[in-house]
């Protein structure tokens, strides 16, 4: 039977290994929607992770849903006209746009019988490490953390509370692995913010994310300023719009897929970012192996990447990508290369 864009999903809980803490929130799992969209008996899958505090859950992901309808739409894809009309039927909402967006992508590939990454002219020789995330614990957990890390070549820290330098020092216990460092907003005195990244960059410390909270462009421009180290907006760039108010502050932006809005727009950010010369971190939510393959897609072309997803969690319901040398590896499988898991 002739099937024309047919979007099916389903909520799933992905479960952290770790319960997750950031400066003050913590959970033991994410909320996700997984979803199809099938075209002419072959199906593209897309994930939306929705992490708390960014306001998308699965009510409010599954009231977008009811609204979309893309019976309209042709092929081939002309994303920038996608992401209008997903943009038309309500602001907001990135994670669950994502979904579509990522899902489409797949489909593509595999319409076309290619690799996503060979739509952004991605070249998988140019992947760059991924960091995996050591949340804030007691130092026995981090500990431990480390050591489930020790596939990874680059480890990063969430950092922002008092005791900053006593989890930094415990991991170099340890690990001489390269450290990236995020403070999501956690840091509130923009002095004692630079003399902690002097003391990072000498812990072996090479970027910093969101050293203080995304509304005060001000003390992020002044510690960008005077920092050793390259400094990265996270929470203070979304979508591609947001690029313009923080391409002054900062030396470059974390770009997510979960924000972004999908694949598509996330591109077009790398673009932007290159073309006002700051630097890109390709990040993350807690992601199954849909999101983390599109994400990864995109890597080569980002300085950075923090793609960590099936590291974190435990139920993943796809096949881990191949990971080696401290790197995602890219396959020619058609689409996104999601495999089933056997
Ligand atoms: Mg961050």
């Amino acid at each position: 039977m002739f099937e024309c864009m047919v979007i099916t999903y389903k909520p799933f809980e992905l479960k952290l290994r770790y319960p997750f803490s950031i400066s003050g929130f913590s959970r033991t799992f994410t909320p996700l929607i997984l979803i199809e969209i099938r075209h002419e008996g072959l199906s593209g899958f897309g994930e939306a992770s929705m992490v708390p505090y960014l306001g998308e859950n699965i009510e409010t992901a599954s009231v977008y849903l009811s609204q979309v309808n893309l019976s309209w739409l042709n092929y081939p894809f002309n994303y920038d006209e996608v992401m209008a009309y997903l943009d038309s039927i309500a602001p907001g909402n990135p994670a669950i746009k994502a979904a579509i967006d990522i899902a489409l992508h797949d489909l593509h590939g595999k319409i076309e019988n290619k690799s996503c990454y060979q739509f952004f002219g991605a070249d998988p020789e140019n992947m760059p490490l991924s960091s995996v995330t050591i949340g804030m614990d007691v130092p026995q957990i981090v500990l431990q953390k480390v050591k489930e890390a020790e596939l990874a070549h680059v480890l990063k820290v969430k950092l922002g509370s008092k005791a900053d330098k006593v989890l930094i020092e415990t991991i170099r216990s340890v690990s001489n692995k390269p450290l990236y460092v995020d403070a999501n907003q956690g840091w509130t005195n923009k002095e004692q913010a630079l003399d902690l990244i002097f003391w990072l960059q000498e812990m072996g410390v090479k970027l910093i994310e969101q050293p203080m909270a995304k509304a005060d462009i001000r003390s992020n421009a002044w510690i960008t300023e005077r920092s050793p180290l390259p400094v990265i907006a996270d929470e203070a760039v979304q979508r591609l719009q947001d690029i313009e108010q923080v391409k002054d502050a900062y030396h470059g932006i974390n770009v997510k897929l979960m924000k972004s809005a999908g694949m598509h727009e996330a591109h077009k950010m790398i673009l932007r970012a290159r073309e006002l010369g700051l630097k890109v971190l390709i990040g993350c939510m807690s992601e199954t192996s849909i999101a983390t393959l599109a994400a990864a897609s995109l890597a080569p072309l980002c300085d950075w990447a923090d793609i960590d997803g099936p590291f974190l969690t435990s139920n993943n319901p796809f096949k881990m990508p191949g990971f080696k040398n401290g790197k995602w590896i890219l396959t020619n499988r058609a689409g996104l290369g999601i495999e089933e898991n056997t």
